[in-house]
């Protein structure tokens, strides 16, 4: 059992299931030369590919091509199914910073041959998590700006407010799909300027003014 910690609390946290949405920025479908999906494009990852900053990131033997892509991450704060905007508003109980590593070479070939994205997903230490923020400390108004820099040298950077589905819209749709659970995480998707990252590189990324994460490829 993995647990997550509260910035400047001793409470920890079970980490459940790990729900992610892709192309959730119009400008990061592009790059990808993907379409702006009508509907959230949702995909999994194991409890197993969790680390914490402070962590290292392991290129696995089987890509030559690992981009960072950094994301919002929401914390569920109570079980929740085919949930009204306002109750999945409610579930939202913490926020933090997350990196959805993705294998951009295994999944391109994945996706050319209609396959699951599972395996440029799910590798072990895919999901790098900072610590969290409740919701009763923080106000989250979109107008953060979510970065990221590798070697010291800014990537990625852009407004929440970006996104195409907001926080609470994402949890409604995902509540019509499958039941939502106390600890489970919402990785909400990817500004544009996602890119590679080489053994040696350190990432540093974070949501200003909330929370921050550092992690190195090795
Ligand atoms: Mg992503």
């Amino acid at each position: 059992m993995k647990t997550l910690k509260i910035k400047n609390s001793t409470e920890e946290i079970s980490i459940g299931k790990i729900v992610c949405v892709g192309r959730n920025y119009a400008e990061h479908a592009k790059e990808l030369g993907n379409e702006v999906p009508e509907k959230p494009v949702v995909f999994l990852k194991p409890t197993s590919a969790i680390i914490f900053s402070g962590d290292g990131i392991k290129y696995p033997p089987f890509s030559e091509e690992m981009h960072h892509e950094v994301e919002l991450v929401l914390l569920i704060g109570n079980k929740i199914k085919d949930a009204s905007l306002e109750d999945s508003e409610k579930a939202i109980t913490g926020y933090g910073v997350g990196l959805d590593m993705t294998l951009r070479d295994v999944q391109s070939k994945l996706k050319s041959k209609g396959h699951p994205w599972t395996i440029a997903k799910c590798f072990d230490t895919s999901a790098v998590i900072s610590e969290f923020v409740f919701k009763d400390d923080y106000t989250l108004t979109l107008d953060e700006e979510i970065f990221l820099t590798v070697n010291d040298e800014e990537r990625q950077r852009d407004k929440l407010n970006k996104m195409i589905f907001k926080p609470a819209e994402l949890v409604q749709y995902l509540s019509s799909l499958m039941t939502l659970d106390e600890g489970d995480l919402i990785f909400t998707g990817t500004p544009k300027g996602v890119g590679k990252v080489n053994k040696g590189d350190v990432i540093k990324a974070g949501i200003e003014g909330l929370v921050e994460l550092t992690t190195k490829v090795i």
